[in-house]
């Protein structure tokens, strides 16, 4: 951690610590909070991971060092880990469904990684067989297993929520994330759910995504535009807890692309799609709760933007709707 005043010896120590910034388009009596995770080293939420599980995995004995961290991940997973396998003396394989942005795939490289593309038919569940077959096939080789390890969520509630609740003095009305591993949202809710029982947690998933169901919804299935988020088959998303859960809200892209460019050019938010669905269900939620809608001990949301929208040039995010690639 670090108050960025002090020399570090590397840029594992710049991990976390993020700033938290108002969304101004939010309702004045119930602020919304955005934790800027572009401000990570490798400019996703997904850093605090990597940092997190390599040094968990390394203290436990699970991984030798020198071993092998292998990982299905749609990128910025790849990244975080990287940077915290480089740093710690571990080597990095990722198994990238192909649909995946081409930049971070070439970060990935560029940080001494592997990279490996699965068919994006067979969506991440692909992906994580892959993994699985390849370690199998190593020594010394572990898959961290973003999906099912505790320690994603265990993160998150070490790091990210104690720096929001010290921000807010621990007034926080409710929580608002979007759900790839769901290891974001349901460490924030763990550790929001001890300090008071009745903050409101509100995840975030792309229509055509099927965590809904989850919780008894209607949700059809549909490809998304949206990327980081949600999930086609919630039986591969173990860490996701729908008890700690008030609502599961479905984003359209239409909506989370409307966001993402108002961010930009309203609020000098340069922030991708998962951040425009995440904000837009957060200024909902803020209007609910000054609108007694929505019940929550106090008047303020806070949510999460995981990264940057400059990943995603090359498949036009900031063109129209029709021309963003997704
Ligand atoms: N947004 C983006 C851009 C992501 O890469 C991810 C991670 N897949 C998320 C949001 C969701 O984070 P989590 O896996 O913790 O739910």
């Amino acid at each position: 951690m670090t108050d960025h005043r002090t020399p570090l010896d590397s840029v594992l120590g710049t991990v976390g610590e993020t700033p938290l910034v108002g969304v101004q388009a939010a309702p004045e009596e119930v602020p919304v909070y955005a934790k800027l995770e572009t401000f990570n080293p490798g400019a996703s939420v997904k850093d605090r991971i990597g940092k997190y599980m390599v040094e968990a995995m390394l203290d436990r004995g699970e991984l030798a060092p020198g071993g092998t961290v292998i990982e299905p991940t749609a990128g910025n997973t790849g990244i975080g880990f990287a940077i915290a396998a480089g740093q710690l003396g571990v080597d990095a394989v990722f198994v990238v469904p192909e649909r995946f942005s081409v930049e971070k795939q070439q970060l990935m490289d560029a940080l001494g990684a592997e990279v490996i593309n699965t068919p994006t038919e067979d969506g991440m569940g692909g992906a994580i067989e892959r993994a699985h077959q390849l370690a199998d096939e190593l020594d010394d080789a572990v898959v961290p297993q973003q999906f099912g390890n505790p320690l994603n969520v265990e993160a998150h509630y070490e790091t990210t929520a104690p720096e929001i609740y010290d921000a807010l003095d621990g007034e926080v009305g409710a929580v608002v994330a979007g759900c790839g591993t769901a290891g974001t949202l349901m460490g924030i809710a763990e550790y929001a759910l001890e300090q008071n029982e009745d903050t409101y947690v509100a995840a975030v998933e792309p229509e055509g995504s099927l965590y809904a169901e989850t919780k008894g919804g209607d949700a059809a299935e549909a490809e998304y535009k949206i990327e980081g988020i949600g999930t086609h088959d919630p039986s591969t998303n173990e860490l996701f807890d729908p008890d700690l859960v008030d609502e599961i809200y479905q984003v359209p892209d239409r909506r989370a692309h409307e966001e993402l460019k108002r961010l930009a050019s309203e609020e000098g938010q340069l922030v991708a799609s998962s951040a425009g669905a995440a904000s837009a269900v957060a200024r909902h939620v803020a209007e609910g709760i000054r609108d007694g809608e929505i019940d929550a001990p106090y008047d303020s949301v806070v949510t999460v933007f995981p990264d940057s929208s400059e990943r995603y040039l090359s498949k036009g995010i900031y063109r129209s709707f029709e021309e963003w690639e997704g």
